[in-house]
This record gives structure tokens, C-alpha cells and sequence, in this order.
């Protein structure tokens, strides 16, 4: 019955037949798939394999996407009169720009993504204007945010540093540094535009070769793993350090069956987890006052959870992969940590973590939990 239920939970989103996948030879990749739906996705995913942040330049990323998503005289006007809407973020591992637009306005996201990668367009007004505005975001952090700030601290000390920097931490940015940043961040190897929606896969592929034609020609140089500095557990949660995905896929996979085996099992439970090739992490916990993390975790039989924990990373998987955000977002993210690393891969590593590997995690956490 178990075997059906992890087959089961990861056939619907999985036909690739509508997916077209292209590199070029300057390394950008183009990947993109079809699908009914009133929206489309257009993801634009930069790595930041070679502009790691330091302590010197923490921030700076932040600050550039800031400025970046608002360098287009008009853009997020003419995204929202077609009922459209342009998404950024900054992750540890990559920027992300998202057009979210009706199926006939994609012609936005091409130009929105023309012009970005043409220039970052960083001036001294714009650097004082964004920092303000993430000075407010910093103070109006959620507390999964800062929960989640604590525990890559934790974790990976100086390696974790949050991608959002502190208030005063990208004061120190010129223009200069934020063009040179956005060069390194634009060369091909670093570039991946991932799109699903209701197109034609050809055409949109056809027009992205177009933009992407011009960008300096690199090879991806290979992510460098965050070393373990330490652990962190609390009463409503604890931390699980989650190997590359790609380059460590088993041992990956191993570590994400425990941690979403231990959301079966809680009250209240909450994941927060983003795939990394230089070292993830998953905080799982209970928004449960009354529930103890390390109690679920000392009376809990690991064979039950090890079968739970196999469905519940497949049906995260799989709730990923339903909407058009959530496949343009995975498939963008997964080929910006490896040129062929496909969610059919970590489906796979999945389904065949052994136990052994499993219980190694799960006794892991077993240790930080308090
Ligand atoms: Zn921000």
C-alpha cells in the first residue's frame, strides 16, 4: 500500500513531453513548458556561483535587485494594466525575477528581461532611495524570517549570512560595485530563464535565443559546499542541514525524507526549505505551543516515519510542480544548480533513500533537538 501511495504521489506533474530544454553555447539555458493555464510564468534566475557575499558585500544583492526591478521607466505599470504582476527575491544562491502575466502579454517578460540584462541601471539616488526601502523590510521581518536567519547563523556561521543583509549593511555600495556585480551575475553560465504557462514552447524559445544571444560566453564554475560550523534546535524546531542537491543527491534526498517525515508527525507543522548546491537547510517545526519537537522525535518509530517522510517530500515535490509559479520557479532553480539536474532526478533519489541513510538524519536531529 505504501509503495502505491509514493508511486501515486509523484505521476501527475512529471510528462515532460511539453518541456523544451535548451542550452547555449555562451552556457545560458533556456527551459520551458506548456501547460493550460490563464497565466504564464516567466522566471529569470540568476546564480550567484561567482559573486558569493561576503562580509564586505553582504547586501549588495539585495540592494541591486531592488534597483534592478525598478530600473524600467513604466514596466511594473504596464505588467499590472494587463492584471499582471513582476516578482524579485534574493536567495543564498540565486536572484530571481518572475513575470506573471496573462498568456498573450509574454512579450513583456522578453523585453523586462532585455533590458535588465542590458544594464543594472545603479546610480547614487537609486542606492539611497533602495536602501531606505530595505530598511523598512529588514524592520518588518515575520518571525519565520528571522527564525530562519538564526538558524543558517547557526549552522553555517559566516556562510549563512542572510541574503537580505542588515540595515546598515550594504551602506557601503557605489555604483560601480553593483555594475560589476550585476556583470559577473549576467555572464551565461550564470543565466537560466525557465518559463510554463500556455505557450508555444518553440517561439518563446526562439525569442529568449534572441536576448540571450549577446551575454559574455562563461563556463559555471563549481559551487563551493558551506561548512558545518555548528547546529540548531529549539523547543518548536530544529534545523536540517541538507547536502548539494545535485552533487550529493542521495545523501540530499536522505536528509529531506527525515525532515518532511517529522512534519508528518507534528501538530502544527511548518518547512521551510530552498534547494542549494552549496548546502541547504530545512527548518521543520510545530507552530504548537504545547508540542515539543524533541518529544515527537524521542517516541516515534523511525520505520513508520521513514515511509511517511518518503510520501511527504514527494507530495511537496509534486505541489511544486501543480501550479505554473511553482514548475517555472523549481525547474529554473534546479538547472541554475546543475546544468541537467531535473525534479524527475530528486523524485527518483527520493524514492530510493535507504534507511539507513534515512536514520542517520533522523538521529541527527534527534541530537539538536531540545
Ligand atoms: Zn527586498
Amino acid at each position: 500500500m505504501l509503495s502505491f501511495l509514493i508511486a501515486a504521489a509523484c505521476q501527475q506533474h512529471y510528462s515532460e513531453s511539453d518541456l523544451l530544454k535548451t542550452p547555449l553555447s555562451n552556457g545560458a539555458t533556456i527551459i520551458c513548458e506548456k501547460r493550460e493555464s490563464k497565466v504564464v510564468c516567466v522566471d529569470l534566475m540568476l546564480s550567484n556561483r561567482d559573486t558569493i557575499d561576503t562580509p564586505a558585500t553582504y547586501g549588495y544583492r539585495h540592494l541591486l535587485e531592488h534597483i534592478v526591478a525598478s530600473s524600467i521607466p513604466g514596466h511594473d505599470r504596464e505588467i499590472e494594466k494587463v492584471g499582471g504582476v513582476l516578482l524579485a527575491s534574493t536567495g543564498r544562491d540565486w536572484m530571481q525575477f518572475e513575470w506573471r502575466v496573462p498568456a498573450d502579454q509574454v512579450a513583456l517578460a522578453f523585453r523586462g528581461i532585455d533590458r535588465m540584462l542590458r544594464d543594472c541601471g545603479a546610480t547614487e539616488d537609486n542606492i539611497r532611495r533602495e536602501s531606505l526601502a530595505i530598511g523598512h523590510e529588514i524592520d518588518l521581518m515575520n518571525s519565520s524570517q528571522l527564525l530562519s536567519r538564526q538558524a543558517w547563523k547557526s549552522v553555517y556561521g559566516e556562510e549563512g549570512l542572510d541574503p537580505l543583509g542588515t540595515k546598515d549593511s550594504a551602506s557601503t555600495a557605489k555604483p560601480e560595485d553593483l555594475a560589476a556585480l550585476w556583470k559577473k551575475m549576467t555572464r551565461g553560465s550564470n543565466v537560466v530563464i525557465s518559463a510554463c504557462g500556455n505557450l508555444d514552447i518553440r517561439a518563446f524559445t526562439t525569442s529568449c535565443k534572441a536576448i540571450l544571444s549577446g551575454l559574455a560566453t562563461s563556463k559555471a564554475t563549481p559551487f563551493k559546499t558551506r561548512a558545518i560550523d555548528g547546529s540548531f534546535g529549539a523547543r518548536g524546531s530544529v534545523a536540517v542541514p541538507i547536502p548539494p542537491l545535485a552533487a550529493s543527491s542521495d545523501a540530499a534526498s536522505a536528509a529531506l525524507v527525515a525532515a518532511f517525515g517529522l512534519t508528518t508527525r507534528l501538530n502544527v507543522p511548518f518547512i521551510t526549505y530552498t534547494p542549494s548546491d552549496r548546502g541547504g537547510l530545512a527548518i521543520v517545526g510545530t507552530l504548537d505551543p504545547f508540542e515539543s519537537v524533541k518529544d515527537v522525535l524521542e517516541k516515534e518509530d523511525p520505520a513508520i516515519i521513514f515511509s511517511l517522510g518518503r510520501i511527504g517530500a514527494l507530495l511537496w515535490l509534486d505541489s511544486k510542480l501543480s501550479t505554473p509559479e511553482g514548475a517555472a520557479e523549481l525547474n529554473g532553480q534546479f538547472l541554475s544548480l546543475a546544468p541537467s539536474f531535473r525534479p524527475q532526478k530528486l523524485a527518483d533519489n527520493i524514492r530510493y533513500t535507504t534507511y539507513n541513510d534515512f536514520l542517520r538524519n533522523w538521529n541527527l536531529m534527534k541530537e539538536v533537538a531540545r
